[in-house]
């Protein structure tokens, strides 16, 4: 008897153990709000303010089009932080580009595995009207790829969010109105990814996702090579909460997303009844259930309405309607500059490891000198080779100009820290 007791009991704990392995966003809120109880009621703002939308100001009802050019779609600019400690967790750029796909086929319902959405309900599921692109322009004005690939230090994140800030070994992110910001690197233990939490503190916007399980190929690993972590974490960015409303039989405060009383895991098949939901079942193929990335395949009109919230005015997520990031003219990028004579690098920009080729006219055992954007020297090199690497990974982000003292004090380059 008492085993038959204690036997449920423990299962349940197990699975609450593996699931708080998938997606830390829940146990990030709680973090901050017990670090910020100041946040509390900011928090709470939004969720009123997301409540009264849906209630009836909703863009059904009021025909709300939060997109500028009327086509009723929202573009997000993204820009993508790689963090590698090995040369292996440097993802290329395409994998990065697999992932947006996989974004831009999610948010609109494009996704080819629509085929497995049950009939029942085929009604809920929405096109959230989202679109991302990597970013063009970046905070300085200069052109950018949207992706920034940064050697670390640390071997591994954990959700206390260093990844997000350079002075912990991260990258700082980019102003949170003009871009969504995307931190992929090695988590501890078996963590996914993570959200922010909208209405949280503006430095730590973003999501972070583990790099064997963003995007396409490359270093996704299954059953999480499909993209979906990244799917559900900025459904988190969004606003989205858990199916199961993070609780036992909780609310996830969406109509249309049937109760369940627990986070759903792998690959489940039939309709699983928990919380009198008969006879729809768990909805485990919602982007924000736990199941593998190739058993999901649905947002509801519910939860569309809960992100739409976020872009009305006076919405947390208003501003980046109007960022430039993606339509701005790029300021003429430095390294494009003719100003280089007789000095060359590259990478530039670059973040660590840069390689200096001095033509003949610098003479072995001249000076070059490094001068901040502020005119000041900051270091000075004895010229032994016309070509030399050199790691900048402890300057400053920045504009630099590097001199020769040659006899022609006008031999400069600039060179681009990220
Ligand atoms: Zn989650």
């Amino acid at each position: 008897m008492r085993l038959a007791l204690l036997l449920p009991l423990f299962l349940f704990t197990q699975m609450i153990l593996f699931a708080q392995n998938i997606c830390r966003t829940t146990e990030y809120r709680q973090q901050l709000l017990l670090n910020h109880p100041e946040l509390a009621s900011k928090i709470a703002a939004v969720e009123t303010f997301t409540k009264n939308f849906q209630k009836g100001n909703g863009y059904t009802t009021l025909g709300f089009n939060p997109a500028s050019d009327g086509s009723g779609i929202i573009t997000i600019p993204v820009v993508v932080h790689i963090l590698y400690n090995s040369a292996q967790q440097n993802i290329t750029d395409a994998q990065v580009q697999s992932q947006i796909d996989i974004l831009n086929q999610d948010y609109r319902r494009l996704n080819a595995d629509t085929v497995n959405t049950p009939l029942v309900f085929h009604d809920a599921a929405a096109d959230c009207g989202f679109q991302f692109r990597l970013a063009k322009v970046d905070p300085n004005g200069y052109a950018t790829t949207g992706i920034i690939h940064k050697k670390t230090n640390i071997q591994s994140f954990g959700v206390e969010d260093a990844i997000k800030f350079s002075a912990q070994g991260g990258d700082d992110g980019w102003d949170k109105d003009s871009y969504l910001n995307i931190w992929v690197g090695s988590l501890n233990g078996a963590i996914l990814g993570y959200s922010s939490v909208v209405g949280g503190p503006k430095e730590n916007d973003g999501v972070v996702v583990l790099y064997t399980a963003f995007g396409t190929g490359g270093t996704s690993v299954a059953p999480y090579n499909k993209g979906r972590t990244t799917t559900h974490e900025i459904g988190h960015w969004l606003n989205l909460i858990h199916t199961w409303g993070d609780a036992d039989c909780g609310d996830d405060q969406v109509a249309d997303t049937p109760p369940q009383q627990t986070s759903d895991m792998g690959c489940p098949s039939g309709t699983i009844i928990s919380c009198t939901n008969s006879p729809l079942g768990n909805m485990y193929q919602n982007y924000m259930d736990f199941t593998n990335d190739a058993c999901m395949n649905l947002f509801t009109n519910g939860q569309k309405s809960r992100m739409l919230a976020l872009f009305q005015p006076g919405g947390e997520r208003y501003a980046i309607l109007s960022s430039t990031a993606l339509t701005a003219t790029p300021l003429q990028n430095p390294v494009s500059e003719p100003i280089i004579t007789s000095i060359s690098i590259y990478p530039n920009p670059s973040v660590d490891n840069i390689t200096i080729q001095l033509s003949d006219d610098i003479a072995i055992g001249s000076q070059l000198e490094i001068y901040n954007g502020f005119g000041q020297k900051t270091a000075t090199i004895i010229v032994k080779q016309s070509q030399f690497q050199m790691n900048i990974s402890s300057f400053g982000k920045g504009v630099y100009f590097i001199k020769a003292i040659n006899g022609n004090s006008k031999t400069m380059a600039k060179l681009v820290k990220l």
